[in-house]
């Protein structure tokens, strides 16, 4: 059993403020260790439960945050950017399910730190085939169609309740209550990774004992649709070969397949930014 445990920075515990997951601020050094600290109690706890093999993806920003001399020796470590599948490099390496640590609510959320999609200055909304998607359901969809489930999550108690909404009851460790976009009640990191860890055990646990959740798949062909805070930032995303401009701030693209729709995703923000 092998299990991918991908990690983004914003739902780590104790996080609240975009300064703490900027490497060009110092408060990011603590927030790095603690975020090495959460993705090694989802390790322990996918150990305990029986996992053979752990490869961990690191999904914020250039992916060079988690601290690989005090990763879990367990482990490989996916670091660095850009990598074909981003925030779930190894998703194609015959992974049996998939674990997100550090997620965040999709943007426009209440109640929900640092919510944002991709980029919280080009990204809007994005739609799959009309269903409203976060970075929860764009990492899901990709280990949808590599037949990955995703079985757990932690963040805060808004991001928890995005994936189940989104995958099913899959378990959850909620590390933060949050009261705002940059304020909320936060778990002690001892209290939040022992959360994360039983969470994690109890997710390997059900998946071998025969529980497995439904990847989470889309129709094909997909139909991605984004819209951005700004016309400009429209007319360069346009520029994306078969593209549709759908409305002024809104691009359209047609793919055969998830892992397509998230690189014409990836291309349109990055043309975008400009
Ligand atoms: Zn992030």
């Amino acid at each position: 059993m092998k299990i991918l445990i991908a990690a983004d920075m914003e739902g780590i515990s104790g996080v609240v403020h975009w300064d703490q997951t900027s490497s060009k601020h110092p408060e990011y050094a603590r927030f790095r260790k603690l975020m090495t600290g959460d993705v090694n109690a989802a390790i322990r706890g996918a150990c305990e439960a029986g996992a053979e093999e752990v490869i961990v993806a690191d999904g914020h920003g250039s992916g060079r945050n988690i601290l690989i001399e005090e990763l879990d020796p367990r482990a490989r470590l996916n670091s660095g950017s850009p990598s074909p599948f981003a925030m779930v490099q190894g998703v194609d390496g015959g992974v049996s399910a998939a674990i997100f640590v550090g997620y965040h609510a999709r943007n426009g959320s209440k109640d929900a730190i640092l919510d944002h999609t991709w980029s919280s200055s080009s990204v809007s909304n994005v739609w799959i085939n009309g269903q409203a998607i976060g970075e929860i359901g764009w990492n899901a969809a990709v280990c949808g169609h590599f037949q990955v489930p995703v079985i757990m999550i932690s963040g805060d108690q808004t991001a928890c309740a995005e994936a189940v909404e989104l995958l099913g009851p899959i378990e959850t460790a909620v590390v933060k209550q949050a009261t705002g976009r940059m304020a909320a009640e936060c778990l002690p990191p001892e209290v939040a990774q022992r959360a994360i860890s039983d969470a994690a055990e109890r997710a390997v646990g059900r998946l071998r004992a025969g529980e497995r959740p439904q990847p989470l798949r889309f129709e094909t062909p997909l139909t991605l649709t984004l819209e951005l805070p700004h016309s400009d930032k429209a007319d360069r995303a346009a520029i994306l070969p078969g593209a549709q401009r759908v409305a002024g701030r809104r691009v359209e693209i047609v793919v055969d397949d998830a892992p397509t729709a998230y690189r014409a995703f990836r291309a349109f923000v990055g043309l975008a930014r400009e």
